[in-house]
């Protein structure tokens, strides 16, 4: 039996639940079982083979995840045993190492990705959209066939995007980290930063969003400029969007991280049982 958990303090959690039977019922040839529960305590995290982190709104979260005597478990989860963990929108605020604060202040920030997350980023004009967007990720490991994945449904609401990937931090706060408008995740134990320097695996940029900002200045009124910006990264067992897959019927990118949720199982066992034989 697999346990897939998803965090239930605040957001978007049923609609993940909702997505995730969804997409254990189309990986149902395969003999497994899943099980799936809401996490609101300790103990139901340590049940956990992975989790998700739900959109909604990242400060209040965070509050009620330090009020349940959640946030370092959560942490310990995603740096020390290294188990998957998916973060959708607000949820990839959280998993960032690095943010910025907004006028309502901030929060405490999980951390394991090692990014600068720049929240609301699309402001208030734009502050929900739709864009369906290729996903490289889904066309190269859904399909047996090379075939291309139809577009996804991405849904954008106040999201932030990845604005920066960080060098690794070694416990010592960056210049730019000391400015005042940022927010970054406590480093953990020496033992943890030593096991992170040797199994760290660089963040990939998993998908990016093209968009056209209006010039900034005046003269450049009829000039758009063109940005690309990073809408998905993966570090290792960490995976983070910046759009609400769980608002969508679309459970493509449940299935893949599903998968990815198998694959990290099967490598823990191997490296059990080469432990145990060692
Ligand atoms: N902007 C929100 C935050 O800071 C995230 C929005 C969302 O999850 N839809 O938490």
């Amino acid at each position: 039996i697999i346990t897939v958990g998803v965090l239930a303090l605040q957001g978007a959690f049923s609609e993940h639940i909702q997505l995730l039977r969804q997409a254990t019922a189309d990986l149902s040839p395969q003999d497994l079982q899943w099980r799936l529960i809401e996490v609101r305590t300790p103990q139901e995290l340590s049940q956990c083979d992975g989790l998700i982190i739900p959109g909604g709104e990242s400060t209040t979260m965070s509050l009620v995840a330090a009020r349940s005597g959640l946030l370092e478990p959560l942490r310990d989860f995603v740096k020390v045993s290294r188990r998957p963990v998916w973060g959708t929108c607000a949820g990839l605020i959280l998993l960032a190492e690095s943010a910025n604060r907004t006028k309502k202040g901030g929060q405490e920030l999980i951390g394991g990705l090692d990014v600068r997350v720049n929240r609301n980023h699309f402001g208030r004009q734009t502050e929900s959209f739709q864009a369906n967007l290729d996903l490289p990720f889904l066309s190269s490991s859904t399909s047996e066939t090379s075939k291309e994945a139809p577009p996804y449904r991405c849904v954008f609401i106040r999201a932030p995007v990845v604005e920066k990937i960080l060098p690794h931090k070694k416990g010592v706060q960056s210049e730019e980290e000391r400015l005042d408008d940022t927010i970054v995740a406590p480093s953990k134990t020496p033992v943890d930063d030593l096991a992170r320097e040797q199994l760290r695996s660089d963040v990939e940029v998993m998908a990016t969003l093209s968009t056209r900002l209006p010039a900034l200045q005046e003269n450049q009124e009829h000039e758009h400029k063109a940005a690309e910006d990073i809408i998905a990264v993966r570090q290792g067992n960490v995976f983070g969007c910046s759009f609400h897959p769980e608002l969508t019927e679309d459970a493509r990118i449940h299935v893949w991280w599903l998968r990815e949720v198998m694959q990290a199982m099967e490598r823990r066992q191997q490296f059990e049982l080469a432990d145990r034989t060692r």
